[in-house]
């Protein structure tokens, strides 16, 4: 069993839990240092990116997490833990930070209040080959890639809500709300293959 850990501070840690159990992993929550290293891979949830912060820095998880995203530890950020993984929020609130690691700037809210939530078929080539049904949630969208980041879905208009670069892999949407498992079998595959590779070299 590949065992995966759930970023438990803030936001939609159960929902990932069970979609990930579902899927046959062994899920754990991830709150201190010791949690996080006994993960073959981390979920940071979405939920709202400022209070993960502030309660990530609180715990003293910063610097263990910095550092395991550092290591190569897969990570799969969706909408808030997207905007954690990321190098750069242009629009952080005070004293906002994030973990970074992911060569990205974010947009926080990006979809403006009128339309704060909606649903969307998306084009995920190398996820699936058919659409696949996304659910927005005062999402944030990626303004900027940076070096090594491959864009793996847009909007119609163009608009970047899907990006993996390495072992990181960040989504501006919620698959953990809608029953469509696609996204999180991606990442479970990917975590296979690294941890097969890291089997390889020992
Ligand atoms: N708007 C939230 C934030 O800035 C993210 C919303 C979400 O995760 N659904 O963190």
């Amino acid at each position: 069993h590949l065992r995966i850990g759930v970023l438990a501070f803030q936001g939609d840690v159960r929902e990932h839990m069970q979609v990930l159990s579902a899927l046959g992993a062994q899920v754990v929550k991830v709150r201190r240092p010791e949690e996080l290293s006994s993960v073959d891979a981390l979920v940071i949830p979405g939920g709202e990116s400022s209070v993960m912060d502030k309660l990530v820095r609180q715990f003293g998880m910063q610097q263990p997490l910095r550092t395991a995203i550092a290591d190569g530890l897969p990570v799969f950020g969706t909408c808030a833990g997207l905007i954690m993984m990321a190098d750069n929020i242009v629009d952080a609130i005070i004293e906002q930070e994030s973990l970074g690691g992911l060569h990205v700037d974010v947009r926080r809210n990006a979809f403006g209040t009128q339309i704060d939530s909606f649903e969307v078929d998306l084009p995920m080539p190398g996820v699936s080959e058919d659409l696949i049904p996304a659910t927005f949630i005062r999402a944030p969208i990626v303004e900027r890639v940076g070096d090594g980041v491959r864009v793996i879905s847009q909007l119609q208009d163009g608009r970047i809500v899907a990006v993996e670069q390495g072992n990181l892999l960040g989504i501006s949407f919620h698959p953990e709300v809608n029953g469509d498992t696609r996204v999180h079998e991606y990442f479970l595959g990917r975590v296979a293959q690294y941890v097969e590779k890291k089997k390889a070299k020992i």
